[in-house]
């Protein structure tokens, strides 16, 4: 089988785990703290937070940002579902910006239209589609306009670039930037996320969300009466600030995630190389186009997507995608529209609203781009697109 992606696990991530098990701490110790930092400098960010999920992520992030019941949210139709449900955990309303049909990523001419009409807009969620950085001045210049914060989300795009060299996750143009190490993205830590902010008291909040809101290191007490006895610190004292959740990482997971982190440049290089061989051996192709092809140098490559034009062929997708899945190759739709979601319909959304996305969404189709794929069978899955397109 030749899945559309893939982790990549070796013998010293294994063995960084199994050094774990060994160890002290299976949650909240040491490596915790060393991931965070070790994300925190690679894309020059001053904080980081490690949480059990990239959704976690979003949704501690929208709580930091103030995001509340009766504010909007907006982000992009093309994307998981977790871009949009996190905004719906605290009671917003999820509005979406259409793409821009070169990048599939957030057109800001299009968002900047839709704030004109929504300046309520507490939050903007963009989305590196892909692996490629979304264009950060522009939206973080119309953000500002209504005074909306950017949440940028990452999940894809872990060692990606922006356009002026620094690093997605530095937060240059954003309140905070968030990830996840869900096996399928650019590197694993079996189930992970984390958010990166230069923020120091979005960092305090962060910190104390993910634990159920109770205060952490130097947070001044609320309950003075019940801290102290005589004027020195109770030594069983701890406090429930705010409502939180139980949203840690543990330890065995960030050993995985740092390891991995090491090669981080390594697994983006290869993804690179084969993105490029595909985008020449698929120049010829009259009903297949490549997107994101000036991200090239800068896109972390989660993806694949092409654009196949099905109304110009005489196969449709979903008999190209079961001729494949015949010979072992399995491609994968990125993604389903949030407005196509039944959840989202009921509350009225419609796919027709944003045509970008949904000339997109009628033509995409992702294949296979892992950092195991061979060259062999990249060929393999050319010539199989070759052979069922027609
Ligand atoms: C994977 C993903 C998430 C959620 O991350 P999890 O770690 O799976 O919770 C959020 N947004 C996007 C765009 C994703 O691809």
């Amino acid at each position: 089988m030749i899945p559309y992606g893939r982790h990549h696990i070796e013998e010293d991530d294994i063995q960084a785990v199994v050094t774990c098990l060994r160890g002290t701490h299976l949650t909240q110790g040491p490596l915790v703290k060393e991931f965070e930092q070790a994300i925190a400098t690679y894309v020059g960010a001053r904080y980081a937070v490690a949480v059990s999920s990239g959704t976690a992520a979003l949704h501690l992030a929208m709580m930091s940002a103030g995001v509340q019941c009766g504010d909007s949210v907006v982000t992009s139709p093309i994307t998981f579902v977790a871009s949009a449900n996190s905004a719906k955990y605290v009671g917003a309303n999820v509005l979406l910006a259409d793409i821009d049909p070169e990048t599939v990523n957030m057109s800001s001419a299009s968002l900047k239209s839709l704030l004109n009409d929504n300046p309520e807009v507490r939050a903007v969620v963009p989305v590196h589609f892909a692996g490629m950085a979304c264009d950060m001045p522009s939206i973080k210049e119309v953000s500002d306009s209504v005074g909306a914060v950017v949440i940028e989300d990452a999940a894809h795009a872990l060692g990606a670039r922006y356009q002026n060299g620094q690093y997605v996750g530095c937060c240059s143009h954003s309140l905070m930037t968030v990830f996840s190490f869900h096996p399928v993205k650019a590197i694993a830590a079996g189930e992970g996320g984390m958010i990166t902010t230069n923020d120091e008291n979005v960092y305090r909040s962060l910190l104390r969300l993910r634990s159920h809101g109770i205060n952490k290191g130097d947070d001044v007490f609320l309950n003075m009466a019940a801290a102290e006895t005589e004027g020195i610190e109770n030594p069983w004292y701890y406090e429930m600030q705010e409502l939180g959740f139980n949203y840690r990482i543990t330890d065995i997971q960030c050993a995985l995630g740092l390891s991995q982190l090491g090669k981080l440049d390594r697994f983006i290089l290869k993804r690179r190389e084969l993105a490029k061989r595909y985008d020449e051996m698929l120049a010829g192709f009259r009903f297949l186009n490549c997107i994101q092809r000036d991200g090239r140098g800068i896109s972390a490559h989660h993806l694949y997507p092409v654009l196949i034009d099905f109304s110009s062929l005489q196969t449709n997708r979903a008999r190209l995608m079961r001729d494949l899945r015949s010979e072992d190759v399995i491609a994968q739709v990125h993604y389903i529209p949030v407005p196509v979601h039944p959840y989202y319909r009921q509350q009225g959304f419609e796919l027709g609203e944003y045509p970008n996305s949904q000339a997109y969404y009628e033509q995409a189709l992702s294949i296979p781009l892992f950092y195991d794929l061979t060259e062999k069978q990249q060929d393999f899955v050319v010539h199989l697109l070759n052979k069922y397109l027609v």
